[in-house]
């Protein structure tokens, strides 16, 4: 997708801080950190979010959330704790149409809701 700042991130057409890449992931800081740490988990492929994901998708996303509880490890928050979340739509609040997992961590979050 041309016009995806994600896809751009992943091509290496806009800079990232990485934290963890491989064949079909990267993860890197979010550029307006809500939380201490604040990671961004995306596929390489382009998928709108969750909702568009297809039945070929799930070991991909399940490889996501491994390589969150992986990265969360190595950033030392797995004993404070840390969330995963990932935003479907307008009420979500999502803005990046690219499918991403936000790994938040560092601080007492708080609760999820309106
Ligand atoms: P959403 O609300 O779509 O779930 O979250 C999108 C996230 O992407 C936001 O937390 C926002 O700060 C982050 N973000 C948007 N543009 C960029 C960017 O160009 N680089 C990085 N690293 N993060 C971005
Ligand atoms: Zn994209």
């Amino acid at each position: 997708m041309s016009d995806c700042i994600f896809c751009k991130i992943v091509a290496g057409d806009l800079p990232s801080k990485k934290v963890y890449e491989d064949d079909q992931i990267l993860a890197f800081h979010d550029i307006q950190p809500a939380s201490p740490i604040h990671v961004l988990i995306i596929p390489k492929k382009h998928i709108v979010s969750l909702a568009d994901a297809g039945d070929e998708d799930w070991a991909l996303i399940g490889h996501i959330q491994g390589a969150a509880a992986q990265i969360a490890r190595e950033l030392e928050v797995e004993q404070s704790g840390y969330r995963v979340i990932t935003n479907i739509g307008a009420n979500a609040g999502q803005i990046v149409h690219h499918l991403h997992y936000h790994l938040m961590a560092g601080a007492r979050l708080s609760p999820l809701g309106v």
